[in-house]
């Protein structure tokens, strides 16, 4: 299922071009309208708002006062913070229900603030609408019947037009009449659809792509092959226990810390301090650093074209079931277009924000830069924790493709491999990889409280796991125990 984000200022024509889209078939899923239903009482985000904010939250029928909230969050920062740390995870976690439940080539989720939020790692292609802010102001005053200042400070609120459409893959122009947007919607409606083809000619003729620059077309022929991608998908680890993982090249290794950056940079932003920005902006200078290596780009595209031609082989057998194979396809095609449609480096735009790089210029300083090594780094922590937020957001959305990019990647390596119980002798285990197929990354889960943790060493064609205990702050010693433990070999 491929996923469009639309997004656009207050009055930019969303409404108008989902019921388009709705016309023409196509399933909407609407932010605003879930936001809506989830503050319906006995909803849940209904008592945690009543909790937050008090009862003043509530009009005389019971029901959550809609327009007071609005214009709490737009006074207080602090509201918005919280109002959005409730409403967020819910309406992501009711949209993913959403669209589960879909059974379309593709769908557009409506989300007003996608950018400003940080939403844009849900969805596989952004659609903007562009539309001259006069025009936005007059058909909002229309449509709402309110004053032109109140327009205005709703859109400075809102991300400008320009950062939007440097985000965008697609962007429909409603500076016409309304006929000339319907059209438009039609036209893209063809697109998408041709974009979804399984056949995928339409895509690769778009990027130029050949079939024979993919090189590896060789099918894993591990014992476990017939699950690949399917298998541990089945396998959660539940919470009382721990996975210690060992990426068997240096392209994964690399993927995993930028992965474990990702899921840091989301924690920080979850803060509302000062020192929450301050880590989240250490953790986005080392987004930056890594992301900086010219050859990451092609190394995830290179391993897309190889999961590719490994998926293309496996909807050849005959298979019962393949729609989990051709999801999968889908997925891995769509990843790749979009890191391909990227111009030049990961993150090139953010070279022309002199803010950014300033305080990463002095990232070779120990300690990191300080407001006393750039004075205008202590001014923005000083701002208040909504902008800070939205701005970190916004640089955060350079990254948004090869983010989705390596989620996958990781996430099919992850799943390609069958748990089975393993068994240690004195606390060793040894293990001897078949060369034949690309091995990328070993898991060892043990249950969460043992006394020991495994040490897992090795390469392409062996890896070791020593369990071992800790020894005070001394060199951990390897136990004498036999033990069982969970065992992945991933290979794709
Ligand atoms: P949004 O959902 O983004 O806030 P709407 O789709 O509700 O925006 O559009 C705002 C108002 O402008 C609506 O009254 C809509 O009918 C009107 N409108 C949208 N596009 C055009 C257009 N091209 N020409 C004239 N009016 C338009």
């Amino acid at each position: 299922m491929l996923k469009i984000g639309l997004t656009g200022g207050i009055g930019s024509g969303k409404t108008t071009v989902t019921q388009k889209f709705s016309a023409l078939g196509v399933p909407i899923i609407d932010a605003d309208e879930i936001s809506r239903e989830l503050v319906q009482p006995g909803q849940p985000a209904f008592v945690e708002i009543v909790n937050e904010f008090g009862d003043k939250v509530l009009k005389s029928s019971g029901e959550i006062d809609r327009q007071y909230l609005r214009d709490l969050i737009f006074s207080d920062a602090k509201s918005r913070v919280k109002l959005e740390s409730i409403l967020h995870p819910l309406i992501r976690l009711k949209m993913s229900q959403q669209i589960e439940l879909l059974d379309n080539p593709y769908c557009i989720i409506a989300i007003p603030l996608l950018i400003e939020t940080g939403q844009a790692d849900l969805v596989d292609r952004i659609l903007v609408l562009d539309v001259p802010r006069e025009l936005q102001v007059r058909r909002t005053m229309e449509r709402d019947n309110s004053s032109a200042e109140a327009i205005e400070a709703v859109l400075n609120s809102q991300v400008d037009n320009q950062t939007r459409l440097s985000l965008a893959d697609d962007v429909l122009n409603n500076s016409g009449d309304i006929e000339d947007l319907l059209q438009q919607v039609e036209a893209l409606n063809e697109k998408y659809k041709v974009l979804v083809n399984p056949q995928g000619e339409s895509i690769e003729a778009d990027n130029g792509i050949s079939n024979n620059k993919i090189k590896n077309t060789d099918v894993p022929q591990q014992k476990n092959s017939p699950n690949l991608f399917k298998a541990a998908e089945l396998f959660i680890p539940p919470g009382d226990e721990i996975v210690y993982e060992l990426p068997l090249n240096e392209k994964i290794r690399t993927l995993v810390r930028l992965e474990s950056l990702f899921e840091e940079m989301e924690h920080h932003l979850k803060g509302d301090t000062y020192w929450d920005s301050r880590s989240a902006i250490n953790t986005f200078v080392a987004l930056m650093n890594i992301f900086s290596r010219p050859e990451i780009k092609t190394d995830m595209l290179k391993e897309l074209d190889r999961i590719n031609a490994i998926v293309g082989k496996y909807t050849l057998k005959d298979m019962p079931d393949d729609s989990y194979i051709k999801q999968v396809q889908e997925e891995v095609n769509v990843a790749a277009k979009n890191l391909r449609s990227i111009d030049g480096q990961l993150g090139q735009g953010l070279k022309q924000n002199e803010f950014i790089m300033s305080i990463r210029q002095r990232d070779s300083i120990p300690g990191g830069a300080l407001e006393m090594d750039v004075p205008a780094y202590g001014h923005w922590l000083n701002k208040n924790i909504e902008s800070r937020c939205q701005d970190i957001r916004i640089w955060l959305s350079h990254y948004s493709q090869p983010q989705q990019a390596l989620n996958l990647i990781l996430k099919l390596m992850r799943n390609s491999g069958v748990v089975c119980e393993a068994s240690t002798k004195a606390g060793l285990y040894q293990h001897s990889l078949d060369t034949g197929i690309a091995n990328q990354l070993v898991r060892v889960i043990v249950p969460k409280g043992a006394f020991y943790f495994p040490e897992i060493s090795g390469g392409r064609q062996r890896f070791t796991v020593r369990f071992l205990k800790p020894n005070g702050f001394d060199r951990p010693v390897q136990i004498e125990q036999d033990i069982l433990f969970k065992l992945f070999c991933c290979a794709l």
